[in-house]
């Protein structure tokens, strides 16, 4: 058993009750339902998406491996569903309060079911059906309040079963936003290391990101089935490792955050986007490029940090970013409050900290990184873009620019880029750089 199988056996006998994975991990189910269940209501939750695997129904397949069940249908308002207000309401009121609540579904749907389980107090299965997002393995939900997407506590599932078979089936695509959202592990690390040392956040820990790193190591193994595993396995650590830390930080840096601005940008608009995990592949390889970027232009990390300080037009440069795509303001003053707290915090920090032993930070630090090569390479092995022109539907040049340029301008929380608006480097001439490297990389624009 390789380290990050051990870790994933130790935290799934805690917080998940079982983790199920492998060619027929269905199996588990009958029994599961029992222990869990015992002669008490079942409810199975899913979507009006058609599902098949192994050639047969997937839906009456559970229904038959689960026992007498009622169904609770979840249904698209748009394009997919949309987990807000009124559809986890509606959930929560159909499902009642069963003895058992099993979820045949991908991210959204298992993120409602944990949601539902938390309200109702059923115990919840979650059937995956895509190796699309790391959050089936964790107790946090992704809602949408007040027409923003939001992470918010929900439950680990009681259990998590990732058969072979139905992960094969899914749509290629989900499975390749999966890769998207496994290799941000090349890059989110760094930024965490750098808000943990600067005292904004932590503490930093190795184990709370070697697992994953360990895993990804077979994205880009020849055999497909290998690779499959590879993926599966990065995703699910992934998801303990957020739940274990309480925080979705050791894995979301600034190619998260690229991806949250080009959703709420795409909501402001009315239009499309892309899956998430696709759009945080793609941010990989121009987060991995700006460190690279960064590191060989910059004195940056040669200066001291403990005089580092916000500009003071940097409220108005938040309101402005955001009033281009919500003149209201509103999204504008959101934005603000949240970047205001990260201001504070960083104005009460020890920052000097970092100045005594740089090297030593540094090598820590760059340890974490990715290249962009090795990011655009990986997710052109499994057909999955790795340029912003690439994504479904397409990410313009100047709609690229305008989005990294917001990176700092949206939360609260520290990567590198809040270093470099400090620094007066963080311009429209540096993103055009760092996309220029990307691009020699096989992603960028
Ligand atoms: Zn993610």
């Amino acid at each position: 058993m390789t380290g990050y199988e051990s870790f994933a056996r130790e935290v799934s006998q805690g917080a998940l009750g079982l983790l199920a994975t492998g060619p027929a991990a269905l199996g588990e189910l009958p029994a599961l339902c029992r222990r869990l269940a015992g002669d008490g209501e079942r409810v199975i939750l899913t979507d009006d998406v058609a599902k098949l695997a192994d050639g047969r129904d997937l839906l009456a397949w559970v229904a038959d491996l689960v026992g007498a069940a009622r169904r609770v249908t979840v249904r698209a308002t748009h394009a997919q569903v949309a987990l807000d207000e009124a559809t986890v309401e509606d959930a929560v009121a159909e499902v009642g309060r069963p003895s058992l609540l099993v979820s045949v579904g991908s991210g959204t749907i298992t993120d409602l079911g944990k949601v539902v389980s938390a309200r109702s107090g059923a115990p919840l299965v979650a059937i995956q059906t895509a190796a699309s997002v790391n959050g089936f393995s964790d107790p946090l939900s992704v809602l949408v309040i007040g027409g923003a997407k939001r992470t918010r506590p929900s439950v680990w599932p009681t259990g998590l079963i990732i058969d072979d078979r139905v992960i094969d089936a899914a749509p290629a695509r989900l499975n390749r936003s999966g890769v998207g959202d496994a290799i941000a592990i090349w890059s989110a690390p760094a930024d965490w290391y750098l808000a943990c040392s600067l005292g904004l956040d932590g503490p930093f820990t190795d184990e709370a990101v070697r697992p994953v790193l360990d895993a990804v190591e077979g994205l880009t193994d020849p055999d497909p089935g290998r690779a499959r595993k590879a993926l599966v396995d990065s995703l699910t650590v992934g998801g303990l490792v957020i739940g274990v830390a309480d925080s979705t930080a050791p894995l979301s840096g600034s190619e998260h955050l690229t991806s949250h601005i080009l959703d709420m940008a795409a909501m402001a608009r009315g239009v499309e986007h892309d899956l998430h995990g696709a759009q945080v592949g793609v941010a990989t390889v121009v987060c991995t490029a700006l460190w690279a970027e960064v590191r060989e232009t910059s004195a940056l990390f040669e200066r001291p940090w403990a005089d580092l300080t916000y500009p003071a037009d940097l409220e108005q440069r938040v309101r402005d970013t955001w009033a281009s795509i919500d003149p209201s303001g509103s999204l504008g003053q959101e934005c603000w409050t949240a970047v205001a707290r990260k201001v504070a915090a960083w104005n009460a920090a020890d920052k000097a900290v970092c100045d005594r032993d740089r090297a030593a930070l540094l090598e820590t630090l760059f340890g974490y990184l990715g290249t962009p090569q090795r990011s655009a390479t990986t997710l052109r092995h499994w057909g999955a873009a790795a340029r912003f022109s690439e994504l479904t539907p397409p990410v313009s040049a100047d709609q690229v620019a305008w989005t990294l340029l917001a990176l700092p301008y949206m939360r609260d929380r520290l990567t590198l880029p809040d270093l470099l608006v400090m620094t007066g480097e963080w311009t429209a001439e540096l993103i055009d750089r760092v996309l220029a490297r990307a691009a020699t990389a096989g992603g960028g624009v």
